[in-house]
């Protein structure tokens, strides 16, 4: 993969990140919880073929995708015990090759289960499902008044089906806006368990959680929690953080206020300057008239732009470092570079480095290193990482 020679940036993958960032999330967790890391939008931009042979070499045994496309993927390169689940879309028919190679996968639709039946009569073999529900988010999920439906089809077809798993998903467990919906997700849920159960099914595991879940409502672990974004070093949002500090004593009175920061970023992604030059004061930068040059500037030009996954909601917004410095993304970010104020620092030239996610000793950068507010864009512009960036593990 990502055989070519040139390109104007490149990533690397911290395999000790991802190491620490599953040892965090395991002490986390209660016991017999099982971990399953999710690989989604292409492992939130990281890359999966990459990332998956790190999470194994960090003893994650379950991963979860979100297409069959992605789980074909995974089983490119996972080792052969590795357990895949698929949550989101496959053609009824793909769930053919799901039960063939063993992949897990969600039934929310009358229709895929019937499908899941059918291949899993002809291939002679159990197909492992997921029977997601709904419970509030109202977005995929039987519906209460299709849960008979459905267990009377489980139950005529035993023979043919692994009750795999049982599950549903928060609408936002990150903001305490959401607590209520939550927390009603959560009694609806137990109740459509204690259902399946009275009907004598019973899944191997219930799972529910992702990772703010996991962190701000620890019942909804359950037997196994679906983990994105901390695994990659990133917090679901500044609150789920905020929180996490203060049931560790940070942040209260008389407390230690030192802010503690128990996740590594996987990802660091970095270009070059490509030239530098000075503006004098008075004068527009970029298009158009969205930064004025307040005094005489230095600027320097780097080529990524929102086409190489440098969005352009970040135009004087971004940061990025340099020679060890946060500076600022300046007026508009073009199509194939963007512009960065360097006036603060000394003997900058043509080729030196940039970071635009990842940390240089002391100073570090996130996506949306801008506003902490907007930790969502996090997950946006990670998983908007194009493909052909050229992706290296580094111990
Ligand atoms: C994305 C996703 C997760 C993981 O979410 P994070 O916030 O990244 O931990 C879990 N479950 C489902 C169904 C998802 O779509």
């Amino acid at each position: 993969m990502n055989q070519n020679i040139f390109s104007t940036s490149s990533i690397t993958l911290s395999k000790s990140a991802v190491r620490q960032n599953v040892r965090f999330v395991k002490k986390k967790l209660a016991d017999n919880v099982l971990l399953s890391a999710v690989l989604k939008g292409n492992a939130y931009g990281h890359g999966i073929k990459e990332i998956v042979p790190l999470f194994e070499s960090a003893n994650v045994k379950h991963l979860s995708v979100f297409s069959t496309h992605e789980a074909e993927l995974v089983c490119q390169v996972k080792k052969k015990t590795t357990e895949v689940m698929i949550m989101g879309w496959m053609e009824d028919e793909e769930t053919e090759w799901a039960i063939e190679n063993d992949v897990e996968f969600y039934v929310f639709e009358i229709g895929r289960l019937e499908a899941a039946i059918h291949f899993a009569k002809r291939l002679g073999k159990k197909a492992k499902l997921h029977v997601e529900v709904e419970t509030g988010m109202n977005r995929t999920g039987f519906e209460q008044e299709h849960l008979e439906e459905v267990m009377d089809l489980m139950k005529e077809n035993k023979e043919y089906i692994s009750f795999t798993g049982l599950c549903t998903h928060y609408a936002g467990a990150e903001s305490i806006t959401n607590y209520i919906r939550v927390v009603d997700q959560i009694k609806k849920y137990k109740k459509i368990c204690d259902l399946f159960e009275e009907n004598g099914l019973v899944p191997k595991r219930k799972h529910t959680a992702c990772s703010a879940a996991a962190m701000s409502y620890p019942e909804t672990q359950m037997d196994m929690v679906r983990i994105g974004i901390l695994l990659y070093g990133f917090w679901p949002s500044q609150e789920t953080f905020i929180a996490y500090q203060r049931s560790n004593g940070h942040g209260q009175d008389g407390l230690d206020r030192k802010v503690k920061h128990p996740l590594k970023r996987v990802m660091s992604w970095r270009s070059k300057i490509m030239s530098v030059k000075e503006v004098p004061v008075g004068e527009f930068v970029g298009y158009g008239t969205s930064y004025q040059a307040t005094k005489k500037m230095k600027i320097a030009t780097v080529p990524v732009g929102y086409a190489y996954g440098f969005a352009r909601s970040l135009s004087n917004q971004g940061r990025v470092i340099v020679n060890g410095k946060r500076v600022a993304v300046i007026s508009t970010v073009n199509m194939n570079l963007m512009i960065i104020n360097v006036t603060e620092c000394k003997n900058v030239g043509k080729g030196d480095e940039v970071i635009m996610i990842g940390s240089n000793g002391k100073v570090n950068v996130t996506v949306a290193s801008f506003g902490e507010l907007s930790n969502q864009l996090n997950y946006e512009l990670l998983s908007r990482l194009p493909m052909d960036i050229p992706r290296k593990v580094v111990i």
